[in-house]
């Protein structure tokens, strides 16, 4: 019954953007505008911390399956959640997950760790009933040693990626509204920058503009910008969804990718993510001066790169970075969430 299920969300989600399954896709599941606001964009009714660490949710594994090629580093799992319609999220927010046990060091249950939410709010089968994440499996390297320390492997993420599908997971949340998307001007640039999982809520931001039939995407006039940092091809994510949105949309959405440990920056040096930033940064500031949003999710360690390039460029062009930034977030077109 289970793998039936998994089978028909896959199907779901690649149906969601073959262009010759629109037809019998939009079919199967009628009117896809039941979870929206009124307006769709009216962020009044955002749900948040619904569910408590007192009294958390508990959800249900779907399924959990390895995302990443053999040769990237560490290993990264989607994993699909049901919440039987009880748990409503929208894109950009998060889940809490209490991993179960309790702390060696004291005895007290674990904390909750924060998960962005990698599906748009119908959830990758559609139904509105399931949401998934985007989880790396933290391990601990250890020098002594030479190896994994299985001893120091982080709780959380261990869990989340060793689950099987019926597996119950405590939840809690919906959290955030840093990473909502602007939908009130359908003309809006996004520039979503992400390295490894950061990936997450743009893959919902993705879906919900090119994949479904919501009013959101019919409505969207504008482009939306991909840049996704991650060490080797091997490690990209949902490239093969990203590569059919694009087709769909060729004017409206557009990738381009960081891979530290197969490309080369301008001055020959390993290609980070804000290298790859840097190329277009003519394109970026004058998007963002014609309203454009910006945001950046991922490892926090992304940040100072970022910044000092952005600087970089501001004063290249004789621009007041602070005043810039500022200006940025006044108008909330500034979007940090990192980790
Ligand atoms: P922990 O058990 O908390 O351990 C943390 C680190 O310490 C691990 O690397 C572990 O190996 C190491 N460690 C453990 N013991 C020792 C020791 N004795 N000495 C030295 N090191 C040790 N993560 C995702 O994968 N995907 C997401 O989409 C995502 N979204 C997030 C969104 C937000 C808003 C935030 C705040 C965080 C997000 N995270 C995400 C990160 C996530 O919340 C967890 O921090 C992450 O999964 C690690 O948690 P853990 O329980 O596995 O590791």
């Amino acid at each position: 019954m289970k793998t039936a299920f998994a089978f028909a969300t896959l199907l779901a989600s690649a149906a969601a953007f073959a262009p010759q399954a629109k037809p019998a896709f939009n079919t199967q599941i009628a009117a896809q505008d039941f979870l929206e606001a009124e307006p769709y964009y009216d962020q009044s009714t955002v749900p948040v911390n619904v569910y408590k660490n007192k009294a958390p949710f508990t959800g249900k594994i779907v399924s959990t399956k390895r995302i990443v090629g053999p040769k990237a580093t560490g290993e990264t799992c989607h994993i699909i959640i049901d919440h039987e319609g009880d748990f409503p999220y929208w894109e950009g927010q998060s889940w809490g997950v209490m991993p179960p046990g309790v702390r060696e060091k004291d005895g007290k249950p674990h904390s909750v760790r924060l998960y962005s939410i990698a599906s748009s709010r119908y959830g990758d089968d559609m139904t509105g009933k399931t949401g998934s994440l985007c989880v790396r499996r933290a391990t601990y390297w250890c020098p002594e040693l030479k190896a994994d320390d299985p001893a120091k492997k982080g709780i959380c993420s261990n869990f989340l990626c060793d689950t099987k599908p019926g597996d119950e997971v405590q939840m809690t949340g919906p959290a955030g509204k840093v990473m909502l998307m602007p939908e009130e001007d359908p003309k809006t640039d996004l520039i979503m920058v992400a390295t490894g999982t950061g990936i997450a809520p743009y893959r919902g931001f993705i879906r919900r503009l090119f994949a479904e039939d919501t009013p959101a995407a019919s409505a969207y006039k504008g482009e939306a910008w991909l840049f996704l940092g991650v060490a080797n091809s091997d490690a990209l994510l949902y490239d093969d969804e990203f590569q059919e949105a694009k087709k769909k949309f060729p004017d409206n959405f557009r990738i381009d990718y960081a891979l530290s440990r197969e490309q080369e920056n301008k001055k020959g040096g390993k290609m980070y993510i804000q290298d790859k930033v840097e190329e277009y940064a003519d394109e970026i500031f004058t998007k963002l001066d014609n309203g454009a949003h910006i945001y950046f999710c991922g490892l926090k360690g992304m940040m100072p790169g970022i910044q000092d390039m952005l600087k970089g460029v501001a004063a290249d062009k004789g621009i007041d970075y602070d005043e810039w930034l500022k200006g940025l977030k006044k108008s909330k077109q500034w979007h940090v969430e990192v980790y």
